[in-house]
C-alpha cells in the first residue's frame, strides 16, 4: 500500500464524491472543489424541486443506477447507499423478475447480487452529497470554480507534473494527487494545453440522439409494473421507462437529433399521445406529471487516453468518470461505469500513489483493459441503433449485424431460460461484458439453441406513418 497523502478532486458530482469518500477511507485527506455553490438540501424532495445543479445538464433527466453500480455503492460507499436505500430508493431485481416469468425456475441466494437500488438523479446525487458532507477526511468546497492546473517539478523529463488546481479567484489548492472528475463537459484538455502537455488522445463524436422526458408520481407510492422492456425500440424512436424512488418514475422518448419531426416530442400532448400508442408502455403515464418536459441533444460518446506513445501527457492528474469516458445514456450505464472506474482509481492509488509516473501508466493500463471494453460495447450498440433508426426513416431493411445478433438473442432468451436470464443480468448490470459471458464453455451454443423461440419482431407500437399522424 502506497503512503497516504493529500488528494484534490475537481468536480463534486457522482464520481468526484464517490472517489473522495473511498480515498478518504484509505487514509487520504481529500478536498473536493465543486463549481455549483448550493449544498445538498436537507431532504431529497427539496433536492428534486430546487437544488441548483446548473453545471450538470442532465440533472433533471431520467436516470437509473444498475445493479453493478448499486453493489459498488453498497460495499464501498455504504453511508451513501444507506441514505438511498433508507429514503425510498426503489429496489428491482431484474433477474428474479425474469425467473418469475419462467415455470419451475428457482431463485438462488446468489441472485441477490442482481438487485438494484435506484432513484431520481437528484436523489442519487443527494445521497452521495449528504454522505460526503459528514465523511471523515473529506472536505467539500462548493462555489469553487476551477480555472486551470498548478504544476511543480517534473518527475519525467519534459512531462508536466500537476500538483493541484487554480481557482477562478486565483487561489491554488494543491496536494499530492489531483483527480479530474469534471464530467461530460470536462475542460481538462484546455487545462493540459495551458501547461504545455502533449494532447491526450480524444475520441469524441455526437451519439446522434435527442431525449425528451419527464417525471411522474403515483398517489399511493407505487411504480408501474414492467409489461415490456424498460428500453423499447420502435423504428425511428425508442421509449425508456425507468422506475425511481418514492413512487416516482420517468418516461423518456428519444430519436435521432436530426430527425426534425421528432422535436415535437417536446410538446407534452404529443409526448403523451405517442407513449399511449405503445401498449406495453402506456400505463407508465398513469400518474401525476411532476416536471416539465425536459430535452437534451448533443450527447457525446467520448473516450480519452492520457498516455500517448507510452508516455503520460502529465503526471499527478488522473481523470475519472465522464471526464474520461462517456456514452449515450439510454442503457443507463454512466454512473455504474463511473463507479467502476473510481474503484480502479482507488486500487491503483493504493498500489502506486507515491510514484506519480508508475501511477499514470498503471491507471491508463487499467482504464484501457478494464473500462474501455465497456465503452466500446456500448458505442457499438449506439451505432447500431442509429443505423436502425436511419433505415426505418428511409423505409429500407438493415442487414443484421452478426457481432450483435447473439447479444440480442441473449436478451430475448433471458425471458425463457434461467441460465440466459442470469447471463443477461450480468451484462445488463455491467458486471460482465457480453464477450466474457458468451466465451464461457457451452454458453454461446446454449444461447443459440433458443433462436427459434425468440421473436425478432419489435414490441407492438406505431410505425413511422402512424407516428407522424400522432405528432401532427
Ligand atoms: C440525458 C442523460 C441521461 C443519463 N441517464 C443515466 C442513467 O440512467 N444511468 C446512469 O448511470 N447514467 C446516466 N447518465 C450519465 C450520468 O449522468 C453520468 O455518467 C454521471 O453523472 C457522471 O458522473 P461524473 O461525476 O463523472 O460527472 P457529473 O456528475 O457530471 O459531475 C461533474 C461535476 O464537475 C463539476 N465541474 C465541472 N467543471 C468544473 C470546474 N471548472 N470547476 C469545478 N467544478 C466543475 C460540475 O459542476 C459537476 O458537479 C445520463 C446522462 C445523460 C446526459
Amino acid at each position: 500500500m502506497a503512503a497516504v497523502g493529500t488528494i484534490t478532486v475537481a468536480g463534486g458530482g457522482m464520481c468526484g464524491l464517490a472517489a473522495a469518500m473511498m480515498l478518504a477511507d484509505d487514509g487520504h485527506e481529500v478536498t473536493v472543489l465543486e463549481r455549483d455553490p448550493a449544498p445538498p438540501p436537507p431532504d431529497l424532495e427539496q433536492a428534486f424541486d430546487g437544488w441548483d445543479r446548473r453545471s450538470v445538464a442532465q440533472f433533471g433527466l431520467a436516470h437509473i443506477l444498475l445493479a453493478g453500480g448499486t453493489r459498488i455503492l453498497e460495499q464501498q460507499v455504504p453511508t451513501a447507499f444507506e441514505l438511498l436505500a433508507g429514503n425510498g430508493g426503489y429496489r428491482l431485481n431484474l433477474v428474479t423478475f425474469l425467473l418469475s416469468l419462467q415455470a419451475g425456475a428457482e431463485v438462488t441466494p446468489d441472485d441477490d447480487r442482481f438487485e438494484l437500488v435506484t432513484g431520481r438523479r437528484s436523489t442519487l446525487e443527494w445521497a452521495l452529497a449528504t454522505a460526503a458532507a459528514d465523511h471523515p477526511g473529506v472536505a467539500v468546497r462548493r462555489g469553487d470554480a476551477i480555472a486551470g492546473l498548478t504544476t511543480g517539478p517534473s518527475v519525467i523529463e519534459g512531462v508536466p507534473h500537476v500538483t493541484g488546481f487554480r481557482l477562478n479567484t486565483g487561489e491554488e489548492v494543491v496536494g499530492d494527487i489531483a483527480i479530474d472528475a469534471t464530467g461530460r463537459r470536462s475542460p481538462t484538455l484546455d487545462w493540459l494545453a495551458d501547461i504545455g502537455a502533449v494532447a491526450p488522445i480524444d475520441h469524441n463524436e455526437d451519439s446522434g440522439f435527442a431525449y425528451y422526458g419527464r417525471y411522474f408520481r403515483s398517489d399511493d407510492g407505487s411504480v408501474p409494473g414492467l409489461l415490456g422492456p424498460a428500453l423499447a425500440p420502435y423504428g425511428t424512436f425508442s421509449v425508456l421507462t425507468l422506475p425511481a424512488d418514492n413512487g416516482t418514475w420517468s418516461v423518456t422518448l428519444y430519436g435521432l437529433s436530426d430527425d426534425k419531426e421528432l422535436r415535437r416530442f417536446r410538446d407534452p400532448d404529443v409526448h403523451e399521445r405517442v407513449v399511449r400508442s405503445c401498449p406495453l408502455q402506456a400505463h407508465w403515464l398513469d400518474g401525476e406529471p411532476i416536471t416539465e418536459m425536459k430535452s437534451m441533444a448533443g450527447v457525446v460518446d467520448r473516450h480519452r487516453r492520457f498516455v500517448v506513445d507510452g508516455k503520460p501527457c502529465a503526471t499527478g492528474l488522473l481523470s475519472v468518470g465522464d471526464a474520461s469516458s462517456c456514452t449515450n445514456p439510454s442503457l443507463g450505464r454512466g454512473i455504474t461505469l463511473g463507479l467502476k472506474h473510481v474503484e480502479l482509481l482507488r486500487r491503483e492509488i493504493a498500489r502506486h500513489g507515491d510514484d506519480p509516473a508508475a501511477l499514470a501508466l498503471a491507471f491508463d493500463e487499467a482504464t484501457e483493459t478494464e473500462m474501455r471494453p465497456y465503452h466500446d460495447a456500448t458505442t457499438a450498440l449506439d451505432r447500431r441503433r442509429v443505423a436502425e433508426m436511419r433505415s426505418a426513416l428511409a423505409g429500407s431493411a438493415l442487414e443484421p449485424d452478426a457481432s450483435l445478433q447473439i447479444g440480442e438473442l441473449l436478451a430475448g432468451a433471458a425471458t425463457i431460460d434461467p441460465t440466459c436470464a442470469r447471463a443477461f443480468g450480468e451484462v445488463f448490470s455491467c458486471m460482465a461484458l457480453p464477450d466474457e459471458v458468451l466465451a464461457r464453455p457451452g454458453m454461446a451454443d446454449h444461447v443459440r439453441s433458443f433462436a427459434d423461440q425468440v421473436s425478432a419482431e419489435p414490441p407492438p407500437g406505431p410505425g413511422r406513418t402512424e407516428l407522424m399522424e400522432l405528432i401532427a
